[in-house]
């Protein structure tokens, strides 16, 4: 029996990575997957269609070459407000400066801004706040027409056509899903893909309009609700509820909210994930220097191993494998830090649930995976083998966080492919399902392929729900050949 080649010693963090005009390759994204990536996101506020449908080959041609489970998100770009072109293609705003928010394309004065969406200037009023190119420059309304909207430059800097604009506290009446977002949708359907990123979050019925478009289809992709409005923070619990998982979205967030409370709301949408047991991904500018430079500061070092101890099961690269200069050495470099915040060992803690389990399962599931960590911890086992059906087995344990490396199998590709944003489950393919000795002969060959066990060695095994007839859970010992 051929057994699967992972590549590398895989984090037991979780490495999102963007595909983008510097990964556009099967070579590129296969270096990206041996330098430790386990989701790749395609973007779809940029790229065309045929771009992104090469790029769903491309992966999972690698996927089955190297057997090895990858996730692909397709993020859908939002109701994302932005500049049109501008008359010199740019425009240095200047202290005190007074430009002009118009509807009419092209522009007749270089200090006019086209804007995307008429409902923006509607929605505009004398005093209101505008933030542009994600938080360069500052305006403040300070004139108002039926078209037009006159404001003043409180922070100057330099504006290019296209770039984004935020109204951080103004309501504007767009939809959660555009027309693009439906186009982007109808195309992901027909993918083999895994998750879709909900963008803008506003509330909780925004995440059950995307349940609802993708209706009827089998085996939807998993949503991933991005927190990035303030709306969304007061309704975390309800969106997580919802959601399959979630990303702090820091770009947007970052304007969108007072910038200086990003670190700390960071920390509540990670405490809440953990506490509804749905993965969370930390976005943006994680290695923001590299897309420049080989070596990341200090900071960016550091903010990568916190967002890790903050509870954070993956950490996405975004410009710096998109369009950086050294996208292979960002992977490699995340992978480094992973490893090492990882090699810190510390007591595992029985995280609470959130009250939503009513259910009895889970409950069960809670007791006998945490119970389960805490035997191979006391046996000294080198590697927990979790059998799952639906993954929810595996995302249990993975909120536990208990370093015996821990394989996930399942019957579901699908399912193995959401195990690819646990933290510390290692999804193993092609394994014998069928009777619990080929299972485990072929898990404790890979984990001797690996160098985690040896002859001699303890494994805990655990089976999910619904695997053994009238048992919810089972947890055995076994010692490796
Ligand atoms: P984006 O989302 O890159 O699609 O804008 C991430 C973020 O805002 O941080
Ligand atoms: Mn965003």
């Amino acid at each position: 029996m051929e057994l699967p080649a992972v590549p590398r010693r895989p984090s037991q963090t979780k490495i999102v990575a963007t595909v983008g005009p510097a990964t556009h390759g099967r070579d590129k994204i296969e270096a990206l997957v041996k330098a430790g990536v386990d989701v790749f996101r395609l973007n779809m506020a940029h790229g065309s269609f045929e771009e992104h449908d090469a790029q769903v080959h491309w992966i999972r041609e690698i996927e089955q070459d190297l057997k090895t489970p990858l996730g692909i998100l397709v993020d859908l770009g939002g109701p994302k407000i932005r500049l049109g072109e501008l008359k010199n293609g740019s425009l240095e705003c200047q202290p005190g400066m007074q430009v002009t928010f118009v509807m009419e394309e092209p522009p007749q004065q270089p200090t006019e801004l086209p804007v995307s969406c008429p409902e923006v200037i509607s929605a505009l009023k004398e005093g209101d706040r505008v933030v542009l190119a994600d938080g360069t420059v500052t305006l403040r309304v300070i004139g108002k027409s039926e078209n037009r909207a006159t404001c003043l430059v409180t922070q100057p800097g330099l504006l290019r056509s296209r770039q984004g604009i935020n109204l951080p506290g103004v309501k504007l009446p767009l939809p959660a899903i555009t027309e693009a977002d439906r186009e982007a949708l109808a195309w992901a359907l027909q993918k083999d893909i895994d998750f879709v990123g909900l963008s803008f979050v506003r509330s909780p019925d925004d995440v059950r309009q995307l349940r609802q478009l993708m209706g009827e289809v089998q085996n939807p992709p998993q949503i991933v609700a991005k927190i990035e409005k303030p709306e969304a923070l007061d309704y975390l619990d309800e969106i997580l509820d919802l959601a399959d998982a979630v990303m702090v979205a820091r770009g947007d967030l970052g304007v969108e909210i007072d910038i200086a409370e990003v670190a700390i709301v960071q920390k509540r949408i990670l405490a809440a994930a953990r506490r509804h047991r749905k993965p969370a991904i930390v976005a943006t500018q994680m290695l923001e220097s590299m897309q420049r430079s080989r070596i990341p500061t200090r900071a960016e070092v550091s903010d990568v191993t916190n967002a890790i101890l903050d509870g954070a099961d993956a950490c996405m690269l975004s410009g710096e494998t998109a369009i950086g200069s050294y996208p292979e050495e960002s992977v490699r470099m995340m992978h480094r830090i992973a490893l090492a915040t990882e090699s810190v060992s510390h007591p595992p803690v029985r995280f609470q649930a959130a009250n939503a389990f009513p259910a009895n399962p889970a409950e069960i599931t809670e007791a006998s995976v945490w119970h389960a960590g805490l035997i191979a911890q006391e046996v000294g086992a080198k590697m927990l083998i979790i059998l799952t059906r639906s993954g929810q087995t595996a995302l249990t344990i993975a909120k536990h966080r208990f370093l015996v490396p821990t394989v996930g199998v399942s019957e579901s590709r699908q399912v193995l492919r959401r195990m690819c944003l646990y933290w510390g489950i290692i999804p193993l393919m092609e394994a014998p399902l069928s009777d619990s000795q080929a299972l485990l002969r072929f898990a404790t060959e890979w984990g001797k392929r690996e160098g985690l066990v040896q002859s001699g060695d303890r494994v805990v095994f655990v089976y999910g729900t619904g695997l053994v007839s009238s048992a919810h859970n089972t947890v055995s010992v076994f010692v490796a050949d």
